[in-house]
This record gives C-alpha cells, structure tokens and sequence, in this order.
C-alpha cells in the first residue's frame, strides 16, 4: 500500500504542498520540507490529511452504504464506470475518487484494473477506514485512502488522469487544478426518474429529479450516457437504500415507517454519468 501511488508524486502535503513519502517503518507519510510534517498511517492503512474542519458521514451510514452497494444493486453503474475507464490512458496517473464514501466503487474498479492506482478521498473517517480495511483485506496493493477536504485537495497540480466523482459534492476548481491536460472527470449524478419507486412509497406526489446544480461549468462535457433499470430491493436493504438518499432526513415518521415494514421494494435506479474533458 501506498508505495506504487506516492511513486507518482501526486499525493501532497496538506500543510506545505510538498510531495509526500513513506517513512522507513512503513508507518506514516512525511513531507521533506524544512518543518517535516507527519501523517501516521491508521492500522487499516488509510491517512489522514484533512487541513481544515468537517466531518464526513458516521459509521451507521457508512455501513448502511456498504451492505447495499455489496449486495450488487448498482453494479449496472459499476459496470458502466468500467467501461468509460477502459479506454483511458493509465500514463501511471492515479485515478482519483473524489469522495469516494466506503470505496466500493474504487475498490472494484481497482481489482478490474491492476495496472492503474487508485486514490481515495473523503471526509468521513469511517467511510475511508473501511475503504482501507477492504482494500487491504481484498489483496489490493493499487487502492489507497485519506480521510481529506475536496476544497482542498491533497494532490499536486496536474497529476491525476481521472477523476471520479460518483454522487459526490463537484468542486470544480479543484478538479481543474488537479487533473491533468488530457485528463477526464467522470461524474455521476441521479437521472430524473431516479428511486421513483422509492419516493412513491414515501410521499403523496412524486417529482422527477431536477437536474444538479453543481455541475461543471468550465470543464468540456465530451459524453453523456443514461443508464436506466429495474431493481427489486429485498428485507433489510430497503432501509440501507433509504438512509443513502437525501429523502433520509426530510421524512416524517409516518412514511419511514412505511418503508420499515415492508419485504421488498422494486424501483428504477436511473443514473446520469458524463465526462468532461479538461482540452
Ligand atoms: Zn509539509
């Protein structure tokens, strides 16, 4: 871990900017700057490079998110994030998952890809330490993950050749600084029709998805593919999907349990994915 990706320089300093490195006993990353800064390495292997406040998703929610994503009801999407990482050059420029949760998709897209490297970021300590713990008990050697600021984000100017950014805050300046010339953000965001069968059991009327308001606006959008079916989501897993929405928290009590009693729920998953191109 970590060696094939701080080979590349891409991975900084969140205090000075400077590329970082693995110490001797393999347990932290420093910086070679005059005042050296020290970032010790969590037990699962991840980091911690987070310059400013926040705080990212708890370990319930985290877990939640794990239990239904590795239950394979997105991999549909997985299966399109592989297709449109295919073609791209690897040029031993990471792939950056820009708040990258738990890390399946990053996780699974590493063991599809071995010969690129894979990077995660996020706010939440328990996503990116179950990220690590998972990548790490998977065998993965090409996946690592820091707990970090997308507004600040630790990786030099220029040096990752893709970006990820699957349901997650777009913080374009950040992603143009850090991507490079040839490089691609790949984002994904809910289609309008997307969890329909979801909102329907929930509210009264239901609305298709607007369209997101942080999309990039300097970035060059080269493609934009849909991709639209029908998953039944059984037991347990119903209530994971719900916690993963934004509908979570503006719910009344009444229509959560609505949703807490029932054995299935069939919906259309509906996902927008674009890529924009920095030339
Ligand atoms: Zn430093």
């Amino acid at each position: 871990m970590w060696t094939g990706l701080l080979r590349t320089g891409a991975v900084i300093c969140p205090v000075c900017g400077r590329p970082l490195s693995l110490s001797g006993d393999e347990k932290s990353l420093l910086c070679g700057g005059p005042r050296t800064h020290v970032f010790d390495l969590g037990r699962s292997g991840y980091v911690n490079l987070n310059s400013g406040g926040g705080d990212g998703d708890g370990r319930e929610s985290v877990s939640a998110r794990r239990r239904f994503l590795e239950a394979g009801y997105y991999d549909t999407l997985l299966g399109t994030l592989r297709s449109c990482l295919d073609p791209l050059p690897a040029e031993g420029a990471p792939v950056f998952d820009a708040g990258c949760g738990e890390g399946y998709y990053s996780r699974k897209l590493a063991a599809a890809f071995p010969d690129r490297l894979f990077f995660g970021l996020d706010l939440s300590k328990s996503g990116v330490d179950l990220a690590a713990r998972s990548a790490r008990a998977g065998g993965l050697a090409n996946a690592d993950y820091a707990v970090g600021n997308l507004n600040r984000i630790p990786l030099a100017d220029a040096s990752a050749g893709c970006i990820l950014n699957v349901f997650a805050p777009c913080f374009e300046t950040q992603f143009m600084r850090v991507l490079r010339p040839s490089g691609r953000l790949i984002l994904v965001a809910a289609g309008p029709d997307h969890l329909m069968g979801l909102k329907e059991r929930l509210y009264e009327s239901t609305y298709p998805n607007g369209e997101r308001e942080d999309l990039p606006g300097c970035l060059r959008l080269l493609e934009k593919t849909s991709v639209r079916t029908e998953i039944t989501v059984e037991g347990g897993h119903v209530m994971d999907l719900f916690s993963m929405t934004p509908y979570y928290w503006r719910t009344p009590l009444s229509g959560r349990e609505r949703l807490a009693g029932l054995e299935s729920l069939t919906t259309v998953i509906d996902f927008e994915i674009r890529i924009y191109g920095k030339d």
